[in-house]
């Protein structure tokens, strides 16, 4: 059976989850064409560091940076590198901190400049997964409602879901049980219990759902090498409705995206 945290430690979690929050938001302030990955990394680094944090991915089973940068058919775990962004691109930014002993978790997916409909579609349609999974993170809810809810918008669009990673628990690991997988069945799955907190992370191909690994031993690229999309929040799991930890506000409000 699956336990909540106290709410001593969902504090400390929400404390980090909205580090990630700020951080992404100075990284999407940079993203124009011309801005490398390496530079984006740089300024989370900085960032997470000048808030009495460190980047939790950086070391973590090896990862050599603050960000995991993955970008247009790169689905996660893309390497930052020094190749210059261009128009049209789009760019899933992946960010972890540890903060008094307790990981925030999240990803946004930024467009370079202005991109296809058909891309735009495929990150607001995987931003709506994400939504739809939080609403069915309730206690009482199985783990499956909320891989069904994502599953059913996604295939619902004509997208593939990636099956191989998955969300998951959090607290003072970076992935504790359980997993949360973007597909699934409704009513099936370890039942969701208050003070549960997971992150949820939505990855969507615009084609096919296979993808495969890059020699770097780290990038995930779709199989077909059309985009792919990612949004993650760390959640709590609460009765009647998910509390979500952390935030896409501070991003937005650097888009100027009104929501
Ligand atoms: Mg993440
Ligand atoms: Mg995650």
């Amino acid at each position: 059976m699956l336990s909540g945290k106290s709410e001593e430690e969902i504090e400390l979690i929400r404390e980090s989850s909205l580090l990630v929050g700020k951080t992404l938001a100075e990284v999407a302030s940079l993203i124009e064409p011309g801005v490398t990955p390496l530079e984006l990394d740089k300024r989370a680094y900085e960032f997470i560091h000048d808030h009495e944090a460190v980047p939790g991915f950086l070391d973590y089973n090896g990862f050599p940076n603050s960000l995991c940068i993955s970008k247009n058919e790169a689905v996660v775990h893309g390497i930052p590198d020094d190749k210059p962004v261009k128009e049209g691109e789009i760019l899933s930014v992946d960010c972890g901190v540890l903060k008094n002993g307790f990981y925030g978790d999240s990803a946004y997916t930024f467009a370079v400049g202005e991109v296809s409909n058909e891309v735009r579609n495929l990150m607001e349609t995987t931003k709506r997964c994400l939504e739809a999974g939080i609403e069915e993170a309730r206690a009482g809810n199985r783990v499956g409602d909320i891989g069904h809810a994502v599953q059913q918008i996604a295939e619902g669009n004509g997208f593939g879901v990636v099956r191989e990673l998955v969300g998951h628990g959090l607290g003072r690991e970076l992935h504790e049980p359980p997993e949360i997988p973007n597909y699934g069945r409704r009513g099936r799955g370890p039942k969701l219990v208050d003070g549960l907190v997971i992150a949820i992370e939505p990855m969507i191909n615009m084609g096919v759902k296979e993808v495969q690994q890059l020699s770097d031993g780290w990038t995930i690229l779709t199989a077909d090498r059309k985009p792919s999309a990612h949004y993650e929040h760390t959640i709590v799991v609460r009765k009647g409705k998910a509390e979500v930890l952390s935030t896409f506000e501070f991003i937005e409000e650097k888009l100027g995206i009104t929501v």
